[in-house]
């Protein structure tokens, strides 16, 4: 018997010729959809039906669209995908705090997480739910506390990559979202322009239609762009990340001090002050015998009134891989009495798990390996 002709192996696979991802129909704004529609020949309303059912109605695919001709539904479906990002795993319950994993388009990951109430930053009211949304995966500027610095920098993301995880957000819980802070993964202001794209969705009547107000950029301390944005006509918010009153400790822990130091960041910040109503956010992470003497305290409370800034004392929270040491309750509160007794306008989040600080600053790079999706490894 002849044997079976042996069929040709399969060729290694060529990554140049991955059939390149279909772009997402999240990604296009008002101008853009139109003109894409008229060029097929649809009538101008096309455009608006398109993004009332991806930002309102909030559908899951194309399909759902149901007042669209179906040959129009195909024509989309054949050249986008709907979304920017595709909803790998939730972790948490609907009372408590969500994080969400999302896969890029890539392959790589971010997580967002829901927070159902922040009254830290806006008060008593516990029916809010926060949103905390990342801006890019993996983060370039190396803190030492942190767990996104951790593995490194891997790329910005896009526009519809940032608005997205919030459309997600609220299509998966069925909720709205009440207020945003860019306390995720990433530096936002080291991806300002497409940060600010994404604002523009998220803030836009045709969009998610979110007040500015209820909208918080947290920064490590960019001065470029805490100018830009004092500049920018909309109202949004600004937390700064601080951790030392001091040259002397914001350098031993943020390399960013070595770029902008405090001279330089408070300086920005009198420009905020001089531009804005709002007031600024001045957060700090208390570590054990790093920044939590109350010389650090009096120092803080000094520049804290200046700026008119309330403070938000975070705990440091632990972060496997390093070996940092979170302060005994009694010196945390030591800490906060010093910037009461000041005058100062100070919350203490002691309790884990439910609140934004013991949520944000904990992402880490994720990648897909053959046991699953773990955490990428450090950098050396
Ligand atoms: N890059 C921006 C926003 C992301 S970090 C920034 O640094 O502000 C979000 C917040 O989490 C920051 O205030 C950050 O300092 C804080 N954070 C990071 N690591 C933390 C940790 N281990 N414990 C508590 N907060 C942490
Ligand atoms: Fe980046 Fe912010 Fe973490 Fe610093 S604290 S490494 S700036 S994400």
């Amino acid at each position: 018997m002849t044997p079976a002709p042996e069929s040709a192996p399969d060729p290694a696979p060529d990554p140049a010729k991955k059939p390149a991802l279909k772009p997402a129909l999240t990604g296009l704004d008002p101008a853009a959809l139109a003109e894409l529609l008229a060029s097929w020949g649809e009538p101008a309303f096309r455009a608006g039906q398109v993004l009332e059912w991806i930002w309102k109605k909030q559908v899951g695919s194309l399909e759902a669209m149901s007042n669209l001709p179906a040959a129009l539904r195909r024509r989309l479906d054949g050249e986008f995908r709907l979304d920017a990002l595709e909803h790998a795993h939730t972790q948490g319950s609907a009372d408590t705090t969500r994080k969400f994993l999302f896969r890029l388009g890539d392959g790589r990951y971010v997580e967002s997480v829901l927070i159902p109430a922040n009254p830290a930053l806006y008060g008593e009211r516990s029916d809010r739910r926060t949103l905390c949304v990342s801006s890019q995966v993996g983060c370039a500027y190396g803190c030492r506390f942190c767990a996104s610095g951790l593995a490194g920098f891997s790329r910005n993301l896009e526009p519809a990559e940032i608005a997205g995880q919030v459309l997600l957000a609220e299509r998966l819980s069925g909720e709205r979202v009440d207020n945003l802070v860019f306390m995720g993964m990433g530096e936002p202001f080291a991806n300002f322009t497409r940060l600010m794209e994404a604002i523009r969705i998220i803030t836009a009547d045709w969009g998610l239609h979110l007040g500015a107000r209820h909208l918080t950029i947290s920064t490590s301390g960019l001065v470029p762009q805490i100018r830009q944005l004092a500049d920018h006509p909309q109202q949004i918010r600004l937390a700064i990340s601080l951790h030392g009153a001091t040259d002397e400790v914001r350098d031993r822990i943020m390399p960013v001090n070595r770029r902008w130091n405090t001279a330089d960041l408070f300086g920005a910040l009198d420009y905020w002050n001089s531009r804005k109503k709002q007031h600024l956010t001045l957060e700090y992470i208390l570590i054990e015998g790093v920044n939590d003497a109350l010389e650090q305290a009096r120092i803080l409370a000094g520049h804290a009134r200046r700026l008119r800034a309330k403070v938000n004392l975070i705990p440091y929270n632990t972060v496997e891989g390093l070996d940092w040491v979170r302060p005994s309750e009694e010196r945390c509160r030591a800490f906060r009495d010093v910037l009461k007794d000041a005058g100062v306008s100070a919350t203490l989040r002691l309790e884990k798990g439910h609140d934004i600080d013991a949520a944000c600053g904990q992402l880490r790079l994720k990648q897909e390996t053959e046991e699953g999706i773990v955490s990428a490894p450090a950098r050396r």
